[in-house]
């Protein structure tokens, strides 16, 4: 039998999720973002979810390739534009539109030989000091597109530094809005957060929003909202099971570097996933997993292969009790139960995109698929 331990990715909170991005912007059309593989969930997967979508954002043109290998035939954007001359080869030969962020991409552009326009997304640096042309070179460059014969459309976007946050996206927006109020082209500003926080105002949806880690059902603005509040679904679930108990006397100690002392007689699960799978090895004690889909809190370091519980509160569980680290858990007493990754992560001090796109490979993942039952 293969170690217990399982991703799970479900279809049908992709397909939610994605519903909500919409819901937030009805009248904008949706670049889902599936950059690392869909957030660490696999672009096959996750393709399967979001075929909805209007067109699919990423960075990596072998991602890009393998969304065409997929029959994918509509829009797909380069997030951060080509990083050489020579894939613009590439762009022309998969259709891919592209951002242009600085004079080097246009140069390229001007020299490049294509039988098809290409479709680029200007992208200005409205503070949040990435990438993009500063405001005031945003005009030129421009006008240096649009009269290029191997431009088609140009389109015009920014990103939010601090739509998750008390700062905002008030300056960032009137940035943008200033400095390229009387140019034509489609706009895009928005990611998660800004979706969610910020899409009210039409000024802001624009033309397409660029929803990411939200689709995942991760909340961008956790603990302030927390996936529930804004009605979004778990798409990952990591579970494993316990494949060893222990009985320690108060005194014991739990792991590598005693790092666990006992203070009472307890009851100890050994679950089957570690550092190795992806799980944060800095999660602290406390850090909470769902036993039969009851909460109990991580003890000890978490170790390459395992990590400890204490069940001492949860007698019915025993080895092969199914645990979850984050996502779905198993019905408990007739109810659905969840582990939300923003929680987990927060006890790591990280956020949910990160242990999503860090789960490691030799974590089997399997897709839920509501459709085939
Ligand atoms: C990653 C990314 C997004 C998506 O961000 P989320 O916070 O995951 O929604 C949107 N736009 C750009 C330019 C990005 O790089």
């Amino acid at each position: 039998m293969p170690r217990p331990l399982e991703a799970l990715i479900h279809i049908d909170a992709l397909h939610h999720n994605l519903e909500r991005a919409r819901e937030c912007a009805p009248d904008a059309r949706i670049w889902a973002v599936v950059k690392a593989g869909g957030y660490g969930h696999g672009l096959k997967r996750i393709f399967e979810g979001l075929r909805a979508a209007d067109g699919f954002a990423l960075l990596d043109i072998a991602e890009a390739q393998k969304l065409r290998d997929m029959a994918w035939r509509g829009p797909i954007l380069l997030l951060e534009g080509v990083f050489e001359a020579r894939d613009l080869e590439w762009c022309s030969r998969l259709g891919l539109w592209h951002v242009v962020h600085c004079d080097e991409q246009i140069d390229w552009l001007a020299a490049h030989k294509t039988e098809w326009p290409h479709r680029v997304f200007l992208k200005m640096n409205t503070g949040m000091n990435r990438l993009g042309f500063t405001p005031h070179a945003f005009r030129s460059a421009w006008a240096r597109l649009s009269a290029l014969s191997q431009v088609d459309e140009v389109s015009l976007m920014t990103h939010f530094s601090d739509a998750d946050g008390p700062k905002g996206i008030d300056h960032q927006l009137k940035t943008f809005q200033t400095h390229s109020a009387d140019l034509s082209g489609e706009r895009s500003l928005c990611n998660s957060a800004g979706i969610l926080r910020h899409a009210a105002n039409p000024d802001v949806r624009g033309d397409w929003i660029r929803p990411g880690v939200m689709l995942y059902g991760a909340s961008p603005d956790y603990p302030e909202h927390d996936a529930a509040y804004w009605r979004l679904q778990p798409a990952m679930t990591l579970r494993t099971k316990i494949i060893g108990i222990q009985h320690i006397e108060a005194g014991d100690t739990v792991g590598y570097g005693s790092a666990f002392t006992a203070s009472k007689p307890m009851r100890i699960g050994i679950l089957a996933c570690g550092y190795a799978d992806g799980y944060p090895r800095n999660a602290p004690e406390g850090t909470p997993v769902l036993v039969g889909g009851e909460r109990a809190p991580i003890i000890g370091r978490v170790s390459m292969d395992m990590i400890n519980a204490d069940l001492s509160h949860l007698p019915h569980a025993v080895i092969g009790t199914e645990v979850t680290l984050w996502g779905q858990g198993p019905e408990h007493k007739g109810l659905a139960t969840q582990l939300p990754i923003d929680e987990v992560a927060h006890h790591c001090g990280t956020i949910g995109y990160e242990l999503m796109c860090a789960l490691s490979k030799r974590v089997s993942i399997l897709t839920v698929n509501p459709h085939q039952g």
